[in-house]
């Protein structure tokens, strides 16, 4: 006999657990499958010999979204985990030995800045209030619902201005041109780019709002490690009745010509009137609902960044470093280019997250937990330890030698990420943010059948732990509508 339930999620990576909650929280009964051993998807950590490393994301932004999703469910972020807002909220290093440090207030960080690049501070706060903008209006615009065409936007403005608001017109290493004199800081702006594993002459200026949202709304961790709120998540989808399946891969997505019926799981099938694939829109339209002409759509949306990431268990002190670190490249231009040609940067920007500076439960006595993560394509490329020695050797030159202090050092490259996650390539975002028309191609929120919801980082609005979790809201707000309780 086959199992039924309201709904189904395929894949338990944060936008599916979150889907799972909202739909809970709404009365219906939901069963979640995920293929690994192991909740959570890319919120993933590594623990070796009392050493913890988030081997996924690393920094949290937007707690507020993910408040909302505790409090629906009758709890709240902060009684579920232990929140860091820190301070200082980044280092940044350039090849010239200068630094600077980001602190947890715009005024002391324009301080810093004037001391560093003077005029830098100024140019600095009046950058800060048109991200301030661009975040105001793409919160109550972009983020607030599907994305079928920019029709769907447009109807979400109030006045052609919000068009001129959220700065899509303008590429952000061109606004970073223009609102910055100094090379340095043009660079940090664009890096925001990253963040969906975009370039910046190719994302749309809309993304230097995250600059205003790590500014006003802060950089967090999560104590124990950002494994904690994955674990938080997980506690409360339970709690709610969730049923989890952890090792049960979905080989299916079953459905009539104008409907899903559920899904099938091996041999058995579960019934279901909603399936939400949290899984890659690929895998959805290749494998599980093959759809020709969705899946030439998905495959012709360009995919986010790769990583590198490099995990070292390194013995002792390093002076000078924060919680969260980035050593630039010489030449940003030239290291996007290496990525678009297909290769590994020559000269990478380096970001270094050392959680054991806040928290000393992630590294034995005396020791770091170091976790190193370069951006390159997301070709499916299989890496072998000698990029962790090239890395650290580039590490060195440009910041703290850990040659001589590494315990044990492990690398995780596009290959473990795609197959690890199943994101195709290794993308770390799902789809990137790259050229004017990306918002609009991602693959939609409802999928080609009644009953059928796309959630996380492959769909709108991407990737990133807070979109997702919006991929969550919008998709099940659609899908509750959809499919009114009988
Ligand atoms: C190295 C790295 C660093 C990052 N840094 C940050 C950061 O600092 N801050 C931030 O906000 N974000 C960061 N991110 C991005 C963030 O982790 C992701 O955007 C987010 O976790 C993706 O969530 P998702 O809902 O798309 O699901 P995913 O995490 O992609 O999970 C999808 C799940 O579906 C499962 N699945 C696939 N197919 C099937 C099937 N057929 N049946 C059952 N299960 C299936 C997969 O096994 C997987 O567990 C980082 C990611 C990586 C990899």
């Amino acid at each position: 006999m086959s199992k039924q339930y309201d709904a189904v999620v395929v894949g338990g990576g944060v936008g599916g657990i979150v889907s799972a909650i909202r739909l809970a929280v709404a009365g219906r009964s939901v069963a979640l499958y995920e293929r690994n051993e192991h909740l959570g998807g890319k919120l993933a950590v590594r623990e070796r010999d009392g050493f913890t490393f988030d081997i996924g994301p690393s920094l949290l932004t937007l707690p507020s979204v993910f408040d909302e999703v505790f409090r629906l469910a009758g709890t709240s972020l902060e009684a579920e985990v232990e929140l860091v807002r820190l301070d200082p909220s980044f280092r940044y290093f350039w090849p010239d030995a200068s630094t600077v440090t980001f602190r947890d207030e715009p005024v002391a960080t324009a301080e810093a800045l004037d001391a560093f690049s003077p005029g830098s501070g100024a140019e600095y706060l009046a950058y800060l209030r048109r991200a301030r903008s661009i975040w105001q209006t793409s919160e109550r615009t972009f983020f607030a619902g599907a994305m079928g065409s920019p029709v769907s936007l447009l109807r979400r403005m109030r006045s052609p201005r919000d068009f001129t608001r959220i700065d899509a017109r303008r590429r952000l290493a061109s606004r970073a041109a223009s609102a910055f004199g100094d090379e340095r800081m043009r660079q940090w702006l664009g890096r925001y780019a990253t963040y969906s594993g975009s370039d910046p002459s190719l994302a749309p200026a809309t993304l230097g709002c995250i600059a205003a949202v790590e500014a006003d709304f802060g950089a967090w961790y999560v104590r124990g490690g950002l494994g904690a709120l994955r674990d938080a998540l997980v506690r409360v989808a339970e709690r709610c009745g969730v049923v989890m399946h952890t090792g049960r891969e979905v080989t299916e997505v079953t459905a009539t010509r104008r409907r899903v019926t559920g899904v099938s799981v091996g041999d058995e099938h579960v019934d279901a009137s909603m399936v939400f694939v949290n899984a890659d829109a690929e895998h959805l339209y290749r494998d599980l609902l093959k759809h020709d002409r969705r899946l030439r759509d998905v495959q012709k949306t360009e995919r986010s960044t790769s990583g590198i990431a490099v995990l070292v268990a390194a013995e002792g002190r390093t002076p000078m470093i924060a919680h969260h670190n980035v050593w630039f490249s010489r030449n940003y231009a030239r290291e996007f280019d290496d990525i678009r040609n297909g290769k590994i940067p020559r000269d990478p920007t380096i970001y270094g997250c050392v959680s054991s500076v806040t928290d000393s439960t992630q590294a034995p006595d005396g020791c770091e937990n170091w976790f190193l993560l370069i951006n390159v394509p997301a070709d499916d490329r299989e890496v072998g330890s000698q990029v962790g020695e090239w890395l650290l050797d580039k590490l060195a030159s440009v910041g703290p030698d850990l040659r001589g202090r590494t315990r044990w050092m492990e690398v995780i490259g596009p290959r473990d990420i795609a197959q690890r996650y199943r994101s195709p390539g290794g993308a770390i975002y799902g789809t990137s943010s790259n050229g004017r028309n990306a918002a609009f191609r991602r693959p939609s929120t409802r999928g080609p059948r009644r009953g059928l919801y796309l959630v996380g980082g492959s769909t709108h609005p991407g990737g990133g732990l807070p979109l997702v979790t919006m991929s969550a809201r919008i998709a099940t707000q659609l899908a509750l509508r959809d499919n009114p309780q009988r």
